[in-house]
């Protein structure tokens, strides 16, 4: 087999890596961290990596007010929207370009397959801000005619909200950031990007690669830190105008109450208990590995991830028989070695709180369908694992276990709206799925059901066009699609008097 990058590139890497710890871009230029520095471990083998900067909130100071700067002389808003465009386009392409480094460097820090890091990661980075950049030359209000006695013109204008604080997590680091800046630039913000202290390195590395895009001083400023100390740093500053955060529930609760002081524009990508449904007549064939990817992909560490799956008595069988034999057969191991099909989770305290619920879940009785264990030696490895029918008010039913941990239950012919109810018996309200060859009760199910996304029978990968968010405590706004656009923006009435 052909390796699938160069076979030299991950030594190189690391010897990068371990070299000087990384420094924090602030005003087009990197700076050492005031603060200490925070290691960076290889989740696969517990070995240190790389050290990254501890932004203080000295940092974030100077951070914002670069941020500010470059908002308020207008080098960014003000430049045409095609110049933005073509700004994003070049970062684009300049990741397309360095696509190899920057799946490594992600797949080392983060632990994903080279694989997923390399398309879902790079190559979806890339779309991302070509997406967005199409939205920097559309952006637009419309005209309103107000009722009023005489002549008036009335319209509306987007504007840019200002200065955006982006916080973002280490499940899809290089993806999450690159979200949050493509949609912001072309809205016309600047912004503080403060990636997650467990995987900071793609973060780093596309940097590097917006200076060389030539994105005006101070437009994008990465900080590198500590929750508490950097993020609560950045959301508590004044001269931020919107949070975009992508993260815990817990902590998405916390940004909201600290924002409400300054009365900053705040969205929220949070947790979930994503629900999937699988009716008598559903294709098996897609059912069953989609069911499995749903909830084993990225090791479960995905805030849509499929934790929750009813499936109809008359295949439950059959599918809990599937399920199982995909669980064994996967293939786990470090991100970068051929074959390997699901890495490590991000860190030990991970890999602790995953193997606490499984524990919780024994105690109470559960039975397991499959895995259960962690791996013993090197790395943060659990195995894919499955509950069979845990009580609807077990822990391992009702938190988000952020892990490859799956819960099987069955349902009898029951009514679209008792399994709507069973589907929305839970805080969350992120994703869910439904496999049906019946349109109408997909359909049905689909109107019934509190979340967020609804997919039914299958989706591709995440599309930058569609928009994703949550209800409950799954989130606050949305981001993609014209909506995530338009987060960034604040609206404007203007009337005219033609009198
Ligand atoms: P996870 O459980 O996925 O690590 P967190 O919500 O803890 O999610 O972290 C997501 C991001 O939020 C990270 O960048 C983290 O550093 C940051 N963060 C954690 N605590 C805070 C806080 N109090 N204020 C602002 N940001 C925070």
């Amino acid at each position: 087999m052909t390796s699938l990058f160069d076979p030299s590139a991950p030594d190189r890497l690391r010897a990068d890596l371990a070299a000087a710890p990384g420094q924090l871009l602030i005003g087009g230029a990197w700076h050492a961290a005031t603060g200490d520095t925070i290691p960076v471990l290889d989740p696969a083998n517990c070995q240190p990596l790389a050290k990254v900067g501890a932004g203080s909130a000295a940092d974030i100071d100077a951070a914002v007010r670069a941020a500010r700067t470059a908002f308020d002389d207008g080098r960014w808003s003000a430049l045409p929207p095609s110049a933005r465009q073509d700004a994003l386009l070049r970062l684009a392409a300049l990741i397309d370009a360095d696509a190899e480094g920057l799946a490594l460097t992600e797949s080392l820090d983060n632990g994903m397959p080279y694989m997923m890091a390399r398309m879902g990661g790079a190559a979806g980075a890339a779309a991302m801000l070509r997406y967005f950049a199409g939205w920097a030359t559309k952006l637009g209000g419309e005209t309103i005619t107000p009722s009023w006695p005489g002549e008036w013109l009335g319209y509306t204008r987007r504007e840019p909200v200002g200065v955006v604080g982006a916080i973002t997590p280490w499940t899809f680091p290089l993806v999450m950031a690159v979200g949050k800046l493509a949609a912001a630039l072309a809205a016309g913000c600047t912004l503080v990007l403060k990636p997650a202290e467990q995987a900071p390195l793609s973060a780093l590395r596309l940097g590097k690669l917006v200076l060389e895009a030539g994105i005006p001083a101070g437009v994008v400023n990465i900080v590198t830190g500590y929750g508490h100390e950097a993020g609560a740093a950045l959301v508590a500053h004044p001269g931020v105008d919107k949070i975009s955060f992508t993260g815990s529930t817990a902590v998405g609760q916390q940004i909201l109450r600290e924002s409400a002081a300054s009365m900053k524009r705040v969205t929220l990508e949070l947790g979930g208990k994503s629900p999937t449904f699988i009716f008598a007549d559903a294709d098996l064939s897609r059912a069953i590995p989609g069911a499995a990817m749903g909830i084993f992909g990225n090791a479960g560490q995905v805030c849509a991830a499929g934790s929750r799956l009813y499936v109809h008595e008359a295949v439950f069988d059959a599918v809990a028989e599937g399920l199982a034999e995909r669980a064994n057969s996967l293939r786990i191991g470090p991100g970068l070695e051929p074959g390997t099909e699901m890495g490590p989770l991000i860190s030990a305290r991970q890999r602790d709180r995953v193997a606490g619920y499984i524990e919780a879940g024994r105690k109470a009785g559960v039975s397991l369908l499959a895995g259960g264990g962690t791996r013993g030696g090197d790395g943060y490895f659990v195995e894919p694992t499955i509950l069979l029918e845990p009580a609807a008010d077990l822990s391992v039913t009702r938190d988000e276990i952020f892990g490859p941990v799956l819960c099987l239950m069955r349902f009898g012919d029951d009514d679209i709206d008792a399994l709507a109810a069973r589907g929305n018996d839970s805080a969350y309200g992120l994703s869910s799925a439904i496999w049906t060859a019946d349109i109408t009760r997909a359909h049905r199910l689909a109107n019934r059901l509190r979340a967020g996304t609804v997919r039914i029978n299958g989706s591709g990968p995440p599309d930058p066009a569609l928009p994703l968010g949550g209800y409950k405590a799954s989130g606050f706004g949305r981001e993609n699609g014209r909506a995530g656009l338009e987060i960034y923006t604040e609206l404007k009435t203007v009337t005219v008097s033609l009198n």
